[in-house]
């Protein structure tokens, strides 16, 4: 076997046991003689896997049943536009945090859809960051506050979630940090995540909902849109993507084995290791985030110049690392260390970083 240290920002690595474990039923599914693929979405296998997906889920975020998980499709991208469609009358408010390249996509497609207030704008600042709790002020009566728990681009996360006032939910696009630390996810009111990141497999979009919201979309917003219509359904409306969600449900059994406080401490040590290889190269490495906000999850860097940053990625590819060159939109290199991505193979990335400075430094 022939597996590389996979940086992938999404789709992105996935743990090795779950890969492993989905290669072995894959033609023969808990014997019932066929794929997990072709079997029905209405049939007793795949209502398992639903359901214990579901569930275990709830059980990760630490959430009762005011909350429902609803599967769905169109990525998180999607939801940029049924977090509005759903929540926001055209004359109402929802407030915004723009913190980045995420962030202002979702502002894009909220603004179509009602009123958009953008409370903290740090979106384009140098060092990259993400706002801070304390700066934000809310509009009176706003619907829901929408932050980007992390900016996959920049590498900048909130290390301290903002409290939203009574009567406005707060709503976060998680895609690239869902399940990687503790937080309480009782205070939000929404939250989804494309699965690629640290969930599974793309093709589908984990979003947990506090039930009381989904009830006040409009008539006639289209069904395939509504989150009552998941709800209701329990996410079987229609065909949903059944082996994207089982894969996610073996990726939340693998999280649940390795036991998340584990986990989430072998993500903070990940992500030290790689600052503490940055700042130690004596600024020839620059770190892209303010360092208040570095993310544990996206560590972004530069080198004197691009020449460089180019031959850093493929040499580095050359030594089995993959993943490495940062997004087209910002340049520099990233290295996307989400839950699946092992020790070692930061540990060998932090090894490479020494060696790579010591010849062309
Ligand atoms: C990747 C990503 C998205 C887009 O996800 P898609 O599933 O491709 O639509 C949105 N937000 C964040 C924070 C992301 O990392």
């Amino acid at each position: 076997m022939n597996r590389i240290h996979n940086f992938n920002a999404g789709p992105a690595a996935l743990p090795l046991e779950v890969l492993e474990t989905a290669q072995r039923e894959l033609t023969d599914f808990k014997g019932t003689g066929m794929s997990i693929m072709e079997a029905s979405h209405r049939g007793k296998a795949y209502d398992a896997v639903h359901s214990e997906a579901i569930a275990l889920y709830k059980e990760l975020l630490g959430v009762g049943d005011d909350y429902a998980v609803l599967l769905i499709q169109g990525g998180a991208s999607q939801q940029f536009s049924m977090v509005p469609m759903n929540l926001l009358g055209a004359d109402e408010v929802a407030d915004y945090t723009d913190s980045g390249s995420w962030a202002s996509k979702a502002i894009k497609e909220a603004k179509k859809v009602g009123k958009v207030n953008v409370i903290a704008d740090c979106g384009k600042e140098t060092p990259t960051r993400v706002p801070r709790a304390d700066e934000l002020e809310f509009t009176p009566g706003a619907k829901y506050l929408h932050i980007t728990s992390n900016e996959t681009i920049s590498g900048a996360q909130w290390r301290q979630f903002p409290e939203a006032p009574e009567g406005t939910a707060l709503v976060a696009d998680m895609s690239s940090d869902i399940l990687s630390r503790e937080f309480d996810a009782t205070k939000f009111g929404l939250i989804y995540a494309g699965a690629q990141k640290n969930l599974g497999p793309s093709g589908l979009t984990v979003v947990l909902i506090k039930k009381e919201l989904a009830a006040g979309a409009p008539a006639n917003l289209a069904t395939m849109l509504k989150y009552s219509t998941h709800l209701e359904n329990d996410s079987l409306y229609n065909t949903p993507p059944c082996f994207s969600i089982y894969i996610f449900g073996l990726v939340l059994k693998w999280i649940a084995a390795q036991g998340k406080e584990n986990l989430y401490a072998r993500n903070v040590a990940k992500a030290a290791a790689l600052y503490a290889a940055i700042d130690a190269s004596g600024g020839w490495y620059r770190g892209a985030a303010a360092k208040e906000f570095r993310s544990d999850m996206n560590v972004t860097w530069r080198l004197p110049t691009e020449d460089l940053e180019n031959k850093f990625v493929a040499e580095a590819k050359k030594a089995g690392m993959e993943g490495l060159k940062g997004h087209r939109d910002v340049g520099g290199i990233r290295a996307s260390i989400y839950n699946a991505v092992p020790p070692k193979a930061v540990e060998d990335l932090v090894a490479f970083m020494a060696e790579f400075k010591r010849v062309n430094g």
